[in-house]
This record gives structure tokens, C-alpha cells and sequence, in this order.
């Protein structure tokens, strides 16, 4: 048996008719750039995460960067992000000449450790941009209690979890503003790059918007140095059709990932544990083992997909490097790079593949104690 890590085939042959429909409508209409379609979408999903704004753009790391843009986070600035995330996160807040401060993993849950926040927090700090990692909320009460103190921005970069929920709150309506992504495999994913600024903050969205459209305020009318970021209308119109779908992907996920968890529990394999309060929503499926490296070679050879999120730590990746990024300062980040894998985690899995994948696990377990 072969098992992709994500299968977007699948998913595409389930909603095909839907999605030929959208496509055909959109070049019928030639609305390509903005439009209706993109409107459509962009109510959509404030409707879907009850929140005011919704400003779409190019992708989700634009997204990041549009929002730190808008209140003016630059040089000599610092932002506290989290060690274990996608380097979009960090990336964002170089690019924009100022300094990404990682705050180590949560031992358990992998997301930011709330209690390790406070301490980095300096007189340059300017936000925090917790990322909600694998689907799994970080812990907002305490970042938003830190927030008000120290008069902070909080940035909720969900990119991994459409639908997630802390506390009965939706993910991205939390913080001032949340930003998402649309990649392919994302669980609500485009058909190429997208990504979206959510807010309930009308002034903030405002800003967003017209960075994201050459600084215009209305056509001609630079107000500021903006920059072209826009969702298609192919895009919208793909994602439009999807969103009626994800509540029932993210149940399936759920599903799966709790049928994975089932299948795995007598294994040696550490298995993903989250706190009550979050409805996690398993962008990811992520395992820890010390026989990561012989396990990987196991599971191509039986034809099971799998992958490493991520293989370095950002504190640890070259462009990061430096005396205080050292691992002696990011001890989980540290463990986790040599022990997390991602196994295969999408709504289409079925019981039969999950089955499959349980017993190369426990196969792999005793080949391992006999030699
Ligand atoms: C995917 C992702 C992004 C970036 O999204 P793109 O659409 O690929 O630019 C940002 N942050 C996290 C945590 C992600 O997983």
C-alpha cells in the first residue's frame, strides 16, 4: 500500500464538480484580479470565523508582513516568536529590519511556552506573533494577559489552523489580528498561493488593505509605501467552494487523528497530547521517537509518506545563528529536532490506511527490540 502525506487528489475528485464550476465561472466572467469573487470569499470566511475584516493577499507570509507593516514595526524593533514554526514567522520580522526574539517549545504541546515569554520581553518589544502549531492553539490567555501589560501586538499567525478553537474562541479573532494561509495543503487550501489578514479592527483593516494594493487609498491615491499583494479570482473562487467543506474535513481529521492515536497507543511512539480547552484541529500529525532516522527509512520502504516539521529550529537555522540562538537556550527545541516526524494526516485517510500505518509502526517497534 502507498500512502501520499497529503492527498489533494482525493479531495479534488470528492469536489470536482464544485471546483471545475468556479474555475469556469471566473474566466467566463474574467474577474481575475479583485472582483466579486474575491469579495465573496472575503465575506465567506469572516462569516465562517465571525470576525469583522477580512483582507486578503497574496499569501501567508505577506500576510505576516502586511500586518507588522501596519503598525510600523521596523528597525530596532523586537517581536517575540516562537522557535519551533515555518521561518515565515521570523522571516516577516527581519525582512522588515527588525529583530525575531524565539522563545523555546512548550515541552508537551511544542507551541511557544507562555512562561517563557515574560523574560524576553524587553523595552524594544513590540509584539508577539504565537504561532498556533500543527493546529493546536498556544496559549492565549496568558500571551494576551502579557500583552495588556507590556502594551504589546499580538499577532496570531494560523496559518496551520483554520477552524482550531481555544477556549470556545475561534483561532485568529483572539489577538488584535490573525493572518492565514491558503497553501495547497493547508487544511482550507488554494489551488496555488493565497493568504488572508483576519481583524475586527476597521482602522487596522483599513491599513492592511491598502498596503496590500500599492498603498492606494482609492485608485491613483498612494497614501503609503504599499506593495502588490492580491488573491486572484481564481483563487477566491476555489476557496469559496472549499469553505462549505472544512468543518466536515476538520471532523474527519479529528477523526482520523484520534483513530491514529487509538491504532499507536501501545507503541513506544510519543503521541500528540493537547490540553482540553483546544479544539486542535491536526493540520499535522507529529510523533516523537529516538529511532527517528531508522523509522523514516521503515516507513518509505512500506510506502508511507512522512516528513519533519520542521528539521531545524529557527534559532538553530544558519540565517539565525548566533550566540544567544545557541540550543543550550532552546533545550525542547533542541530534544524535538532530533525526535519529531510527521506522519500522514489528511481528511481523506482511511481506516484501512490508518490500520496499515499502526501495524508498520508496531512492526518496526519489534524488528527493533530482536536486533
Ligand atoms: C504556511 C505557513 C506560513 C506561510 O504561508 P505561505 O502562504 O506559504 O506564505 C506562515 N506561518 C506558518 C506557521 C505556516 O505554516
Amino acid at each position: 500500500m502507498k500512502i501520499p502525506f497529503v492527498d489533494l487528489k482525493a479531495q479534488y475528485q470528492s469536489i470536482k464538480s464544485d471546483i471545475d464550476t468556479a474555475i469556469a465561472n471566473v474566466i467566463q466572467d474574467t474577474a481575475f484580479i479583485r472582483g466579486k469573487y474575491v469579495s465573496e470569499f472575503e465575506a465567506a470566511f469572516a462569516d465562517f470565523l465571525g470576525v469583522k475584516e477580512v483582507v486578503s493577499c497574496a499569501n501567508g507570509t505577506d500576510s505576516l508582513e502586511i500586518l507588522l507593516r501596519a503598525w510600523g514595526i521596523g528597525p530596532g524593533d523586537e517581536v517575540i516568536v516562537p522557535a519551533m514554526t515555518w521561518i515565515s514567522t521570523a522571516e516577516t520580522v527581519s525582512y522588515l529590519g527588525a529583530t525575531p526574539v524565539f522563545v523555546d517549545a512548550h515541552p508537551k504541546y511544542f507551541t511557544i511556552d507562555v512562561n517563557k515569554i515574560e523574560e524576553k520581553i524587553t523595552e524594544k518589544t513590540k509584539a508577539i506573533i504565537p504561532v498556533h502549531l500543527y493546529g493546536l492553539s498556544a496559549e492565549m490567555d496568558k500571551i494576551m494577559e502579557l500583552a495588556i501589560k507590556y502594551d504589546l501586538k499580538v499577532l496570531e499567525d494560523s496559518a496551520q489552523a483554520h477552524g482550531a478553537t481555544y477556549k470556545e474562541q475561534t483561532i485568529g479573532t483572539i489577538g488584535h489580528a490573525g493572518s492565514f494561509s491558503f497553501f495547497p495543503s493547508k487544511n482550507l487550501g488554494a489551488y496555488g498561493d493565497a493568504g488572508a489578514i483576519v481583524t475586527n479592527d476597521k482602522e487596522l483593516a483599513e491599513h492592511c488593505r491598502m498596503i496590500a494594493h500599492h498603498g492606494q487609498k482609492a485608485k491613483h491615491d498612494h497614501q503609503v509605501i504599499g506593495k502588490n499583494s492580491r488573491l486572484d479570482g481564481l483563487q477566491a473562487a476555489i476557496l469559496s467552494a472549499k469553505l462549505p467543506y472544512l468543518e466536515s474535513w476538520t471532523e474527519a481529521r479529528i477523526r482520523n487523528a484520534a483513530a491514529m492515536k487509538n491504532a499507536l497507543y501501545e507503541t513506544d511512539l510519543v503521541l500528540p497530547e493537547y490540553p482540553d480547552y483546544a479544539r486542535h484541529v491536526f493540520h499535522l500529525f507529529v510523533v516523537r521517537t529516538k529511532e527517528r532516522m531508522q523509522m523514516i527509512e521503515f516507513l518509505k520502504d512500506k510506502g508511507i509518506a512522512n516528513a519533519i516539521h520542521y528539521p531545524t529550529p529557527l534559532p538553530f537555522t544558519p540565517v539565525y545563528t548566533s550566540e544567544v540562538n545557541s540550543k543550550a537556550n532552546f533545550p525542547v527545541a533542541a530534544q524535538l529536532q532530533g525526535e519529531i516526524l510527521s506522519l500522514p494526516m489528511f481528511p481523506e485517510l482511511s481506516d484501512a490506511q490508518i490500520q496499515y500505518i499502526a501495524e508498520a509502526i508496531k512492526e518496526f517497534s519489534c524488528t527493533n527490540v530482536v536486533s
